[in-house]
């Protein structure tokens, strides 16, 4: 199993503070055209949902980014949250938008690498992580997050997962992602069972989300690149690409908008109860 090494993947993210959406968006509904920004919301909404928590808990969020989910789910369940990222500059742009939020006194970021937390044994009452696992060793990752977690504490996280080979003759974009976005060996959904068994943790829902989350985010990505608009695709991430990649950046979110390469899941498990 291949994953990058931590502080790389933080210098990656350093760059990339100013791109506006980091996460995926929800649409339950196929005709469904809200823009990403809103479903992306809707995504925290749901995840947040998942957690199962109230009023006054404390909820880690593995990976926060720029913050936006911690807040939000600050926002909506009423609970602590603790973001932690491998960017130094992430969490400064996160405190400052807990702060613009005016959730500062529940809402709060720290430098932290997910496979090695500094917090004591079950702090948290529950947990989540959207589109960070890809980043890491998810053995360690896991193990490392149920460790943290309350007995019966949740956890809820979205992962890319390969839903089918490359076809054959043909470059692998699942292969192509893994290199572009710094993302760890890619598994498949039927990995994870026994990845949270190994962990110690119970399976309560796996979902491939696939159609809802991934492929509508991918669709909306590829008009924007169509309509020049380059807020969605940061330049880091272009520089990142293989020159003949680059030069037919136009059809690469259309390429994997169209695949039956990469998946997305939506997992929720439990620390079991003592
Ligand atoms: N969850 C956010 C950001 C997703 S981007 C959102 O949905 O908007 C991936 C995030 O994972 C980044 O914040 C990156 O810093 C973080 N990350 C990657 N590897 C990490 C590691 N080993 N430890 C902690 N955070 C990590």
């Amino acid at each position: 199993m291949r994953a990058p090494i931590p502080e790389q993947v933080g210098l990656l993210y350093d760059k990339l503070t100013d791109a506006e959406v980091l996460h995926f968006g929800y649409w339950p509904d196929p005709a469904d055209d809200t823009p990403v920004e809103i479903a992306a919301t809707r995504l925290t909404d749901l995840v947040a949902e998942k957690l199962a928590v109230t009023a006054g808990q404390s909820v880690l969020d593995v990976g926060c980014g720029i913050g936006t989910p911690a807040v939000r789910v600050a926002q909506t369940t009423g609970t602590r949250v603790t973001g932690i990222t491998i960017s130094q500059e992430q969490v400064k742009r996160a405190t400052e938008h807990a702060a613009a939020n005016n959730v500062s006194n529940r809402v709060a970021f720290r430098h932290a690498d997910a496979m090695a937390m500094p917090f004591e044994p079950a702090s948290f009452d529950a947990a989540f992580a959207l589109e960070s696992i890809i980043h890491m060793d998810r053995a360690k990752a896991l193990a490392s997050i149920r460790e943290v977690l309350k007995p019966g504490g949740h956890l809820v996280l979205t992962d890319m997962f390969q839903r089918n080979p490359a076809p054959e003759g043909s470059p692998s974009l699942m292969a192509q992602m893994v290199d572009i976005w710094m993302m760890s060996d890619p598994v498949q959904l039927d990995d994870y069972p026994a990845l949270l068994a190994d962990a110690g943790l119970e399976l309560v829902e796996l979902t491939d989300v696939t159609e809802t989350v991934l492929r509508k985010t991918l669709r909306l990505v590829a008009d924007k690149l169509r309509e020049d608009d380059r807020g969605l695709v940061p330049d880091e991430i272009i520089a990142r690409l293989p020159e003949e990649e680059q030069a037919r950046l136009m059809a690469f979110p259309d390429e994997l908008a169209a695949s039956e390469e990469l998946g997305c899941l939506l997992l929720v498990a439990r620390r079991p109860e003592a």
